[in-house]
């Protein structure tokens, strides 16, 4: 049995200046026919989750395309239409594909469209037709629309966030997919979208709010006529119609119990709405608290800044307030091709005066000037250990670690978020042994960092992943919708078109 994996995963901030070009997704990883087992297999993602699937049925894994961006702007159109289009022709050139499985994120936006992942897999039905069963994963961070669902038979989304569950939820797409193949379920997929953009720190999905909707979609999943039931958080940064959480359930022929159980647990969300915020220490504040004794490391959580939210990741407003403050035994990780460049010329154990970071724009602070001391260059290529990712290879472009008035700077040619020990270990930094460390996340970094932090600060820092959402002027965003808006009563009921 043949069956036919493909996929377009790219989380898109829209109010980034730079668009997401086909060379970012090259630059992350861009992978056509077999390239895509070697380079996903056995690691921790969906595609090794589907290889896991494939093999245990003793089917024919079709590699086609598989094309994964690290979160950034908006998609440009042109090159998004070049890759659906390429993935759509790929799989229907392909003989008899009995099924297909798909990476998607669910929070794409392109430049022209809001809802961009409803648009490619649109082309991959239309290149099968409606008799070959789709399943694909969406990203818990996944802004779910009727139309996405539309597209496909099934859909999976993880049940963690930091997200571990990438291989697991790979997998049970593909035993989905399989079932269906074998005619033992007939999946029919329901939306409901709930009107709450809840925090992205409170998605934290091993405490509550959050956990208690996911603990109510794991006893949805136990009835009988349910096949999968996910509930997403939403990505509060993509500037479309319908940002925030959804649940989506896949039931047996529609079975109206998953679907009531589905719209029952978005009421829920609903109900939760005011715990969906939360409150963050200024800068200032944070970096007086890490420098007083107390347990090490400090974790100081760069919110306005997250790279894994598509920010640019060379915001410089905690390492001025670290430099300002005297503070020692600190490390920050600072995207900046121009300082590598210097540092390279530079040489090891060279001494230079640096620019360091604010190119990006003008809203995660401006360059620091420092004298630092160069001392080490390296590839910036590492294999990921721990439990986000585990066995990929990450490439941080070269990069230069810089010591800088007591402050320890990691200048990378590439975008890098901070996602696994691994990353300083690379580098000859030991985590455990820093006194603080910051982070430019907001809760992906916990898989790694929670275990070894003595405690873990989340600042208040602008920028255009900054928490609050009423920092942002969006365009497209449907109102009323909380938090700008308290005072209506939402109708929330399953949406799937002939559902
Ligand atoms: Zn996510």
């Amino acid at each position: 049995m043949r069956i036919a994996i493909g996929g377009i995963y790219h989380e898109s901030n829209s109010f980034s200046a730079r668009l997401t070009t086909l060379e970012d997704f090259r630059s992350s990883s861009l992978l056509t026919g077999g390239a895509i087992i070697d380079y996903w297999r056995g690691t921790n993602s969906e595609v090794a989750g589907f290889l896991d699937g494939i093999e245990a049925i003793g089917g024919e894994a079709v590699p086609t395309l598989v094309a994964w961006g690290m979160p950034s702007g908006p998609v440009a159109a042109r090159d998004l239409e070049e890759l659906a289009g390429e993935l759509a022709r790929r799989i229907a050139q392909e003989q008899d594909i009995a099924g297909i499985l798909l990476v998607c994120h669910g929070a794409m936006v392109c430049e022209t469209r809001t809802d961009a992942d409803a648009f490619w897999l649109h082309q991959v039905r239309k290149a099968v037709g409606r008799h070959v069963p789709i399943v694909a994963t969406l990203d818990f961070h996944a802004n779910v629309t009727p139309e996405m669902v539309a597209a496909v038979d099934a859909v999976v989304g993880y049940r963690t966030y930091p997200h571990t569950d990438y291989r697991d939820r790979g997998k049970e797409a593909a035993e989905i997919l399989a079932k269906t193949l074998r005619g033992e379920t007939h999946p029919i997929a329901h939306c409901v979208q709930v009107p709450v953009v809840p925090n992205l720190l409170t998605q934290f999905t091993a405490c509550a709010p959050m956990r208690c909707l996911m603990d109510a979609a794991d006893d949805v999943r136990r009835a009988a006529g349910c096949i999968s039931a996910s509930v997403f958080g939403g990505f509060q940064w993509a500037d479309v119609p319908h940002h925030g959480i959804s649940v989506v359930t896949v039931s047996e022929k529609g079975d109206p119990d998953t679907v009531r159980a589905g719209e029952a647990i978005a009421r829920k969300a609903w109900d939760l709405r005011h715990s969906f915020r939360t409150d963050l220490v200024s800068v200032e504040d944070a970096v007086r608290q890490a420098n007083e004794p107390g347990p090490t490391p400090v974790v100081l959580v760069d919110t306005g800044d997250n790279v894994g939210g598509g920010a640019p990741g060379d915001g410089t407003i905690v390492l001025k307030e670290l430099l300002e403050q005297h503070s020692s035994g600190a490390v920050v990780l600072v995207h900046d091709p121009e300082t590598v460049q210097r540092a390279i010329e530079t040489g090891v154990r060279g001494r230079a005066r640096f620019r360091i970071g604010g190119k990006t724009d003008a809203l995660h602070g401006e360059p620091v000037e420092t004298e630092g001391d160069v001392r080490l260059l390296s590839s910036g290529l590492f294999v990921n250990v721990g439990p986000m990712r585990e066995g990929l290879r990450e490439d941080m472009g070269r990069t230069a670690v810089i010591d800088a008035r007591g402050v320890t700077i990691i200048a990378t040619e590439k975008r890098s978020p901070m996602w696994n020990l691994e990353q300083l270990r690379s580098l000859g930094i030991e985590p455990t042994r820093c006194r603080t460390i910051v982070v430019k996340a907001a809760i992906a970094h916990r898989a790694a960092y929670s275990p070894i932090a003595g405690r873990m600060v989340e600042l208040d820092t602008p920028g255009i992943t900054a928490l609050d959402i009423r920092r942002f002027t969006y365009r497209h965003q449907r109102r009323p919708v909380f938090p700008l808006d308290d005072d209506f009563h939402p109708l929330i009921q399953d949406q799937t078109t002939g559902a």
